[in-house]
């Protein structure tokens, strides 16, 4: 093959705070931060910053490879550890609060931790863990004193003194340069280790679909997904790549905090998972408009139900932009991005398009198989294992062989665990996770579609559905719902409800009401704890 003559120059994470500094500088980042306050600056003080504290890191012996830690919110300083750290080669290990503490303890022991920067609201978890992390784990609290945390730094005079300039190293660009922990709800958590060169690749695959989720200029983007989960979806990346205005919502992600945040940012483009949004649709309903600016909606982690895709687009006029990715990817693999023949529906088909997970991303190639590893027909009808491959699909799990032994299928493509099915348009509808499915008779029942169905009820706030053991059919639908406020209802009448909108075979053979569900570290419902939970309830079809 006759080669090209191109500079074969990598593609490197610096350079994307580096032009967003020279091409966007003035360009605003607000961040609600842990003292209360709401911190502005722009790019151009972001890249100085991170400059401060890539030359701090090195002073502290940081350098190639080694894993620098974060425990933090959704703010500036998080994101000047991203572009601080891999800017100078090591790997910034972003930890998930919400998993339990023996996991974070394992992490850190399995990622070879050297620092860990955390925010002030974790300085009581940090010290009810210290004595089981490691004695040489250094600390650095993001703020202008420690805390009270012994033997730690401050973040401030940690940078401070510092030359806001530096010349970033250029290195190869499959270099690691972030690492994050599945939440691991079986077994422990397994890392993953991105490169610089997936997470550019992942952050232009986004320059691909812009404006339809509000990368440009002249959005604000509030990103409430977490910087110490999933890199907050590229986020990081690609807002300073197309010089987007920032809104940070660091700890408070309650519905009215976000609404007032919104409102007074004029955020035109807010992205997270389902949970969030159910507080904030709460508060829109309640002030009877949605904050001022609110164009676009970006939904994914888990599946955004149809109620809530209809309530934000009709009633409030907030378009739906629904997404699927996993912690194994750079980390989005689909979105719903239309285009004119889509468009040109009429809104309710168009909608129904919004409950699949939408098309793949430029980078990520899908497929789906049945039990034999054969590839079925993207017809929207036969569904099976999905499984993906991409420059920004993982090759395996960090120091992790076994769990890479079974991860990915002959022709090297990742499992994903999840059950889905593809249509002609290229649409992905994840049906369940292998686990969640429920196997009735030798037939699947869909937990996510029933989920969604039974959320169309006015008086359920949350679901989910599990399967219970049956003598008969081996398993059925359980149905258990958290009542919205103030309403009732009973398990027939919900039956009732569902009669015409799921096949009469998929009707949960048993509704029960509790008073909260549980979720994982990432926001998901957590099947596995209600299985547990439910694993001695006797259906009353089984009974008979
Ligand atoms: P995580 O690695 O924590 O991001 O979890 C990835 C998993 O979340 C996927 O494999 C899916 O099972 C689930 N997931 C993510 N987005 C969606 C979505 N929009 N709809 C349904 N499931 C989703």
């Amino acid at each position: 093959m006759q080669q090209g003559q191109m500079m074969d120059r990598p593609l490197m994470i610096s350079d994307i705070i580096t032009y967003a500094a020279e091409i966007r500088g003035d360009q605003e980042i607000v961040s609600v931060r842990v003292e209360g306050d709401r911190h502005r600056y722009t790019y151009a003080d972001l890249a100085g910053r991170a400059a401060q504290l890539a030359h701090a890191l090195r002073k502290l012996g940081i350098g190639d490879g080694d894993r620098v830690a974060t425990l933090a919110w959704n703010g500036y300083r998080h994101l000047e550890l991203y572009y601080g750290i891999s800017g100078i080669g090591a790997v910034c290990h972003t930890i998930n609060p919400r998993l339990f503490a023996e996991q974070i303890v394992y992490v850190v022991g399995h990622a070879e931790d050297k620092v860990l920067f955390l925010d002030a609201t974790f300085v009581p978890l940090v010290q009810k863990l210290r004595e089981h992390l490691p004695a040489s784990l250094r600390y650095v609290v993001l703020g202008d004193d420690t805390h009270g945390l012994d033997g730690a730094l401050a973040y401030e005079d940690l940078l401070a003194g510092q030359p806001a300039a530096i010349d970033w190293p250029s290195f190869d660009e499959k270099t690691a340069s972030g690492i994050c922990y599945t939440s691991g709800t079986t077994g422990h958590p397994k890392g993953v280790l991105y490169t610089h060169r997936s997470t550019l690749l992942h952050s232009y695959g986004l320059m691909a679909i812009a404006t339809e989720v509000g990368l440009t200029p002249t959005d604000s983007i509030l990103p409430v997904v977490p910087l110490f989960h999933v890199n907050a979806w590229g986020l990081p990346y690609a807002m300073p790549l197309t010089g987007t205005r920032i809104v940070m919502p660091g700890p408070k992600l309650d519905g009215e905090s976000l609404f007032t945040l919104m409102d007074e940012e004029k955020v035109t483009s807010a992205w997270g998972v389902p949970t969030v949004w159910l507080g904030l649709l709460a508060e829109m309903r309640r002030q009877g408009r949605k904050p001022d600016g609110f164009d676009v909606v970006i939904i994914g982690g888990s599946a955004a139900p149809e109620p809530m895709i209809r309530e934000f687009e009709v009633d409030f006029g907030v378009r739906v932009v629904h997404g699927w990715g996993m912690t194994e990817m750079s980390p989005v693999g689909t979105l719903t991005t239309m285009g004119p023949t889509l468009n040109a529906l009429p809104d309710k088909e168009r909608r129904r398009f919004k409950t699949g997970q939408g098309r793949r991303m430029f980078g990520c190639e899908l497929k789906i198989v049945d039990e034999a590893g054969d590839r079925l027909p993207h017809d929207g009808e036969a569904f099976g294992e999905l499984l993906v491959r991409g420059h920004g699909v993982m090759n395996g799990y960090f120091a992790n062989e076994e769990a890479s032994a079974v991860a990915f299928d002959a022709e090297g493509w990742l499992r994903t665990g999840d059950v889905a099915k593809i249509d002609a348009y290229g649409f992905l509808y994840i049906v369940d996770r292998t686990k969640d499915v429920i196997k009735s008779g030798g037939e699947w029942i869909s937990s996510l579609d029933l989920e969604g169905a039974a959320l169309g009820h006015p008086a359920i706030a949350e679901c989910a559905v599990i399967a219970a053991p049956h003598p008969k059919w081996g398993e059925r639908p359980l149905l258990i719902a958290r009542l919205a406020e103030g309403q009732t209802t009973s398990p027939g009448e919900v039956r009732a409800f569902l009669a015409d909108k799921v096949a009469k075979w998929w009707l949960p053979d048993d509704v029960v009401f509790v008073d909260d569900l549980p979720h994982t570290a990432t926001g998901k419902l957590s099947k596995l704890t209600l299985r547990e939970r439910f694993k001695d309830h006797v259906l009353p079809t089984a009974a008979d």
